[in-house]
């Protein structure tokens, strides 16, 4: 199985993409094969969808947000219809232990689509696991579970306060071996 239907979980039966296409312009891919900047329309989107589905890259075939797996998530939880769309990423350089693999809220129309109810919505479902939460605005990314006062700990290897140390321990048996 892979690493995202293990953190986040297999396919949810019967939902599909619809219309959106949020994930062909918000992410950057950076594969041998195809690449595109974040932030950009891919150049095979059309009005109707992919102008190249039944040959579009592998990437493509294999890859579904957040809201593809995580059967809790509302229908109206849908990147294009909240303005919100859930991945997991991996990043290459990141500066602590706790942002190399992560979930990610991206907000695709800046900081307010965070300050809507589906965000609390969204939270609320991803930060009962042991994997991190980030959000990103498109100019920031903050961390946002697990809290700061345990983050600190995990991410610095300190001897937490005995109320925290149970839940420091677990994130640290997880996510320890990746400190830099
Ligand atoms: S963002 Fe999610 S729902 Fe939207 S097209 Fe991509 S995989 Fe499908
Ligand atoms: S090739 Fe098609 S599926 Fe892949 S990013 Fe471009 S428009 Fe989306």
């Amino acid at each position: 199985m892979d690493l995202e239907a293990t953190l986040l979980g297999p396919l949810v039966e019967g939902r599909t993409c619809g219309d959106c296409t949020a994930c062909c312009a918000a992410l950057k891919i950076e594969t041998p094969d195809f690449q595109k900047p974040a932030g950009e329309a891919c150049h095979h989107l059309s009005v109707h969808g992919c102008a190249i589905h039944a040959a579009r890259p592998d990437v493509c075939r294999a890859w579904f947000c957040g809201w593809r797996r995580i059967e809790a998530l509302p229908d109206a939880a849908r990147p294009d219809l909240s303005g919100l769309m859930v991945s997991l990423d991996f990043n290459r350089e990141p500066r602590n232990c706790l942002e190399g693999v992560s979930i990610v809220v991206r907000s695709l129309t800046g900081r307010e689509a965070f300050e809507s109810g589906m965000a609390e919505h969204i939270l609320d479902e991803l930060c009962d696991r042991l994997v991190p939460v980030w959000l990103n605005d498109g100019v920031q990314k903050l961390l946002i579970h697990p809290e700061s006062d345990v983050a600190d700990y995990v991410i610095s290897d300190r001897t937490p306060p005995a109320e925290l140390s149970e839940e420091v321990q677990a994130w640290c048996s997880r996510y320890g071996m990746f400190r830099r």
